[in-house]
């Protein structure tokens, strides 16, 4: 069986031919500048990299030139469209709507548009990814698989604000977190590797890329998750600010004379890491910074692993208990430091690194980078959200 997964961006396309029965990429490539001028395609295939400039108007255009690369004599993969079994789609958000995977059919899609505005910079855009899929690929199986969906078992007490409930009820206004699919792949990958039973793990898994959150996975359940109604929420991050008192961006708006939404943009872009350190929203510029001595590329470093390290005693209480500790995407799998900055002082909880397995280089595959007799295990685990997306369109087939 092969699946065809596609993350779409406003101005991008991701996609990537998984074969079900390794579980191995055929083919991969993105889209970019979408209804931009300058669009391109970058297709990886058979050991090689194809690039095609051509201007890419609208989805429709995208995915056509994609699916004309998969069939291609040089850079094609397979040899008509018939022997794509189906397409599984990233979508953001799903509010209360959807807690699984779902097949797309009309009516789905026309609760996906309902739903649009929880996630307006996001879900709009998978909208037209997934239109342009089923205009061209005519009646091909489809599923949407939600970001959202892992964190769907939060018990109310966890997912509610306080606010006045029957704003709940009337606006569905809640915690729904975000990154569920990575979240889930290395949760399940952690016990995979322990060799042990999910439902036996209390595991906390960071996920910390440009985009951060940290999720308490009790049982192979999430029970908890740092991202909120939005994923401007949580930790600080490359430009979002995290988690933040609201009255203080009434006072910012009224002070600098922006607007609400102007407010938003600016925790949502001009805040995080790159608001403190004034030098980058990227750790390996803040890093080199901060080793040259730059004071605030140091003190976003240090405002980043005080937060993380806040939710795992957080969510170790929500727990009640550590086994696993799991570093993932950009940061998470590749920058030592700020691992080893998270978990320091974290020994009372029977978590003790070992500094020298903390070093060790990303090659792809899990690391334990706990010292010998920690009780705690703490693992990186690279994500692989296109696979969970790939398995969960299949499970639906
Ligand atoms: P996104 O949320 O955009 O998917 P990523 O998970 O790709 O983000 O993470 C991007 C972050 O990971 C950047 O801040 C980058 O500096 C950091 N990073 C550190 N080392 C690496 C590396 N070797 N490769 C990729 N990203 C890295």
């Amino acid at each position: 069986m092969k699946i065809l997964v596609i993350n779409a961006g406003s101005s991008s396309l991701k996609y990537q031919l998984i074969n079900m029965e390794t579980e191995a990429v055929i083919a991969k490539g993105t889209c970019e500048r979408i209804g931009i001028d300058g669009g391109k395609l970058t297709h990886k295939a058979n050991g090689k990299e194809f690039v095609i400039c051509k201007e890419l108007p609208n989805h429709t255009v995208a995915i056509k030139l994609v699916l004309d690369e998969l069939v291609d004599k040089e850079a094609g993969v397979i040899s008509s469209m018939d022997e794509i079994d189906a397409v599984g789609h990233r979508v953001v958000a799903s509010g209360e709507a959807f807690t699984k995977a779902t097949l797309v059919t009309d009516e789905v899609m026309k609760t996906m548009d309902e739903i649009a505005e929880l996630a307006p910079l996001h879900n709009p855009a998978a909208i037209l990814g997934i239109n342009a899929c089923r205009a061209v690929m005519g009646n091909k199986k489809m599923a949407l698989v939600f970001d959202t969906s892992f964190h769907a078992t939060m018990p109310d007490y966890a997912y509610n604000y306080a606010i006045d409930y029957e704003d709940y009820q009337k606006y569905k206004v809640r915690r729904y977190g975000a990154h569920g699919t990575s979240h889930k792949f290395v949760a399940g990958a952690a016990a995979e590797y322990l060799k042990k039973k999910p439902e036996d793990l209390k595991i906390i898994t960071c996920h910390l890329g440009n985009g951060s959150s940290i999720s308490a996975v009790d049982g192979g359940k999430c029970v908890d998750t740092s991202m909120g109604f939005t994923p401007l929420a949580g930790v600080p991050m490359g430009t979002r600010s995290g988690d933040i008192d609201v009255a203080a961006i009434e006072f910012l708006c009224r002070k600098k004379g922006m607007s609400m939404e102007e407010g938003l943009t600016y925790l949502n872009k001009k805040s995080g890491m790159l608001g403190i350190s004034g030098v980058s929203s990227d750790f390996r510029d803040l890093c080199k910074a901060a080793d040259e001595g730059n004071y605030r590329a140091q003190l976003a470093l240090k405002m980043f692993a005080y937060s993380c390290k806040k939710y795992v005693g957080a969510y170790s209480a929500v727990l009640g208990g550590l086994d696993v500790i799991v570093f993932t995407a950009g940061v998470g799998e590749n920058t030592p430091t700020v691992r080893a900055d998270i978990v320091s002082g974290l020994e009372y909880l029977g978590v003790k690194l070992d500094a020298e397995k903390n070093k060790q280089k990303n090659d792809g595959t899990i690391h334990d980078i706990s010292a010998k007799g920690s009780k705690v295990k703490i693992l990186v685990i690279p994500t692989n959200e296109e696979l969970v997306i790939a398995r969960e369109t299949a499970a639906l087939l």
